[in-house]
């Protein structure tokens, strides 16, 4: 047997890191300021530990370009590194010094740490024809360059720098001189960097929001202040409807703010999508898998260092923390519903037109939202005035709507205007209709007939009468010409008014044998006895 370690031919490996490593070619200037803000937390916790003597001063990054040089440079005043640790970080690739840190100084470290993969400065080399490392470590230590070409072969040399840090610098090679253009590089800054959680500079101006809302505590928020970080990221929409706070870390780590934006019935499939963020660092804004379907339509962030920078599909889907969050974001948004509805109904109520949408869309396609919504997903009635749960609706029309199965009959309308004569007929008859007129509704009416066992929908302009008779019943509510002559005389007894109300169908003298429905029937002995006593 033998018995041995995989070696690796550099030749190999290193096309294939530049070319496929990142799909995205502007992920390197993430990358690098990634590594910059991670070398400015390390200095700050090793110095809140007194390992980093003395002042650490300014530690803002700063992105610049010389166009004549054909340079990008990105520096910071981190922690450095000595020549050692070039060595051992930088030429050994997939050696990540972050883990090494992370698992080093587990528990002291409160300034979150980027890195990962040891990988991530190796994508320098996509945009690069030369790459040179100036650094020098918070230690005493001479300060060191490092040049590579792309090629295996690296230079290592001492150098003077007079500020504790390093500067990455990029010779921007031909096919990425977008690189060297100001507006690119705020493009690309402006999409990954805008809140990360050091000051970033470029041209003088700094690019970033170091503490944005979701890092801060809920406690410490004013209304104003998540509208205002809401504007800060959609700076167009209107203002939302409410948001939701999340803060999470156990089983994992998970931050966020989501929003509610305000929808018009009509609504345009939503541009501004919720946007995936690993300590700060922008991710994605395709958060598909990571987002239960149904709120996709929400806006806002999410936060996650379990997710991976890197972050793939086929990642996502095989990841179990991402079917937790999955859950717990879905739990978290049923209960900010529930809390709402219950303390502020009205409110509720008033925001119903833009929230029906994902609740409605929520209990179609999540078995657990459907289950927690059921308490507060409402169906307001055809006039506009009342609103009605479920279980209110079954209140409020109790054995009156039932059809041959004993299922819960709810009449709807999808077009109050065009069909008000039907609800008008349906009113009369004290059935309750409600508004069921949104692009949704045909299909959530479907779902809901499969997942609700005891309810049937009817539309307000179908043979509602039909509907609602049970064919078993309705033969034994077939009258024969006695039992009809005798059920007149009752209604004849009755004050003229009544008599119009019950003047429906099949009850005129000369129709025989008379099909009285069963809820028409009972309807009509209830209003009796209301007219009469108890009967
Ligand atoms: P990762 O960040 O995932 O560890 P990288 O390839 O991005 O992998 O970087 C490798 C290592 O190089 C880092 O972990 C860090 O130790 C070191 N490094 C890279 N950039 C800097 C920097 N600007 N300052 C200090 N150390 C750095
Ligand atoms: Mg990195």
């Amino acid at each position: 047997m033998q018995k041995g370690s995989i070696r690796v031919q550099t030749e190999n490996i290193f096309p294939i890191i530049k070319k496929f490593l990142y799909s995205e070619h502007d992920i390197f200037l993430r990358e690098l300021i990634s590594n910059a803000v991670d070398a400015t937390q390390k200095l700050k916790t090793l110095s809140s530990i007194g390992e980093a003597k003395g002042e650490i001063g300014d530690l803002s990054v700063v992105i610049s370009l010389d166009a004549e040089a054909k340079t990008l440079t990105i520096s910071d005043k981190g922690v450095g590194m000595t020549g050692e640790e070039v060595d051992k970080y930088i030429n050994q690739v997939a050696f990540s010094g972050a883990e090494e840190f992370l698992n080093k100084y587990k528990g002291q470290n409160e300034n979150n740490i980027i890195g990962h993969f040891g990988l991530g400065f190796y994508s320098s080399f996509m945009v690069s024809d030369k790459v040179e490392i100036i650094t020098r470590s918070f230690r005493e230590s001479p300060a060191v360059r490092w040049e590579c070409d792309g090629s295996p072969e690296y230079q290592l040399e001492e150098t003077t720098k007079e500020q504790r840090g390093t500067d990455i610098v990029l010779h921007i090679n031909e096919e990425s001189q977008e690189f060297l253009e100001a507006d690119r590089i705020k493009a690309v800054l402006n999409r990954f960097c805008r809140f990360l959680p050091v000051p970033i500079f470029f041209e003088g101006e700094q690019v970033n929001n170091p503490t944005p809302a979701w890092t801060r505590k809920p406690s410490e928020l004013t209304p104003e202040d998540y509208q205002a970080f809401y504007k800060e990221l959609y700076p167009y929409n209107e203002a939302p409807l409410f948001w939701i706070h999340l803060n999470v870390d156990y089983p994992f780590n998970l931050t966020g703010i989501l929003y509610f934006p305000k929808i018009k019935q009509s609504y345009e499939i939503q541009k501004d999508k919720i946007q995936l963020y690993s300590n700060q660092v922008f991710v994605t804004d395709e958060v598909k898998d990571i987002v239960p379907e149904f709120l996709m339509l929400l806006q806002g962030v999410i936060d996650s260092p379990d997710i991976p920078l890197n972050v793939s599909r086929s990642y996502l889907q095989g990841d179990p923390n991402v079917k937790k969050i999955n859950n717990h974001i879905t739990k978290k948004v049923a209960d900010k519903l529930e809390e709402i509805f219950n303390k502020n109904r009205k409110e509720f109520e008033d925001k119903w037109e833009s929230l029906g949408l994902f609740v409605k869309y929520g209990m179609m396609t999540d078995d657990k939202f459907l289950e927690k919504a059921e308490k507060f997903h409402i169906m307001q009635d055809a006039a506009g005035t009342e609103f009605y749960t479920l279980e209110e609706y079954k209140n409020a029309t109790v054995a009156l709507q039932k059809n041959k199965d004993g299922k819960q009959v709810i009449i709807y309308a999808t077009d109050p205007v065009q069909q008000n004569t039907f609800i008008k007929a349906a009113t009369d008859k004290g059935y309750k209709v409600v508004k069921l007129e949104t692009i949704v509704d045909a299909a959530f009416i479907n779902q809901m007939e499969m997942k609700w066992s005891d309810v049937h929908f009817t539309r307000v302009d179908a043979d509602i009468a039909d509907n609602l008779v049970d064919r078993q019943d309705a033969s034994a509510s077939v009258l024969n010409a006695e039992q009809e002559e005798q059920l007149k005389k009752l209604f004849e007894q009755q004050p003229a008014g009544l008599h119009l109300t019950v003047e429906v169908k099949g009850l005129s003298p000369d129709a025989a044998p008379v099909v009285a429905t069963r809820p028409e029937f009972m309807r009509r002995m209830k209003d009796m006895a209301a007219v009469s006593g108890p009967m």
